[in-house]
């Protein structure tokens, strides 16, 4: 492949990615070997519909130079370290994705996993955690790595999969999230039916809350609905709740007064006890991202509900996420 070629994979990819679930917004990043010094990667903080193949960075990681209108991903040292490591790896992705990571939240030790799946996803391990583009987090992936394993679970944060061309790569992603939704479905998930008046009392919310804020919406999966049903708070576990939305989503009652006036202090997503959760984002595609996040959390709070030990971030973490990330965003719509 020329490097057109290998230009055009990549934007190809990252929307692949996002038809497939496996990222939502900007988060996650997809790159290619180009030669034995370079690897082209998506650029930080651009959206996979916009990025054309020409917004691509070209990276040296041995003088840690790159080349391109917009600076590479932050998180180009884990898809470096995956390049130094493996000789045959040509690609590399890092997803978001939802069901591996709440396994690499909790409970990665007692995986279900065939000896035929982990072959064909070259070895899985779980790498320790690090705040997001940390050297120690480029240092806990390179260690994963190091095992020998192609597959990688980042935990609170995603996973990055290494191939010898695109197609081993992505099948690895999409493998890897159907074992996890395996375990996870079933047992920690249950399918959640709302009877009728339920669903009237969700309307009638819905249209309320919409008079003030007319971006708002349901999510209304089984893990959103069964958290609900909870009527507790759920706190961080992953970094991009704790980016986008911050520490915690708080459970309000179904008065619709009461949902409205979590937007009225400042909250983008809150838990309505037994019918799921609404969330308000800055545009559609903002709204779109929060739906995929709070779904993911429920996910990740249901799987580890029972977990001894720790599996929430650090509220100090949380905060200076949610800083960087509101920051980062201002910047990006006013340019
Ligand atoms: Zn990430």
């Amino acid at each position: 492949m020329n490097e057109a070629q290998i230009r055009q994979l990549i934007t190809e990819t990252g929307r692949q990615l996002l038809a497939d679930g496996l990222v939502a917004r900007t988060w996650g990043n997809v790159s290619a070997r180009l030669d034995a010094v370079h690897f082209l990667i998506t650029p930080s903080g651009l959206d996979y519909m916009q990025t054309k193949e020409a917004d691509l960075a070209k990276y040296n990681p041995q003088d840690k130079t790159w080349e391109g209108p917009h600076k590479p991903s932050s998180e180009k040292g884990i898809h470096a370290a995956a390049y130094d490591i493996f000789p045959e790896v040509t690609f590399v992705i890092h997803t978001h994705q939802t069901y591996a990571s709440a396994m690499g939240v909790w409970d990665f030790e007692h995986l279900k996993i065939t000896d035929e799946e982990r072959r064909t996803l070259g070895g899985v391990a779980l790498a320790s955690y690090g705040l997001p583009g940390t050297k120690r987090l480029k240092k806990a992936v390179a260690n994963a790595f190091e095992t020998g394993a192609h597959t990688v679970l980042m935990k609170h944060h995603g996973v990055v999969v290494a191939g010898s061309s695109k197609e081993e790569a992505y099948q690895r992603a999409l493998l890897l999230e159907q074992i996890c939704k395996r375990q996870i479905c079933g047992t920690d998930i249950t399918e959640q039916q709302l009877d009728e008046e339920q669903m009237r009392k969700k309307d009638a919310i819905l249209l309320d809350i919409q008079r003030n804020y007319p971006g708002a919406r349901w999510v209304e999966t089984d893990a959103a609905i069964r958290w609900s049903q909870k009527g507790k708070a759920l706190f961080a576990q992953l970094d991009d709740m704790a980016q986008m939305i911050g520490k915690a989503i708080h459970c309000v009652g179904t008065e619709s007064l009461v949902v409205n006036n979590a937007f009225v202090t400042g909250a983008n997503a809150v838990f309505v006890e037994g019918l799921g959760a609404v969330v308000l984002g800055r545009d559609s595609d903002d709204t779109a991202a929060l739906q995929i996040l709070v779904d993911k959390a429920a996910v990740s709070a249901l799987h580890s509900y029972n977990a001894t030990g720790k599996t929430r971030l650090s509220g100090f973490d949380c905060a200076l996420m949610h800083l960087v990330y509101q920051k980062k965003y201002s910047k990006q719509k006013n340019r």
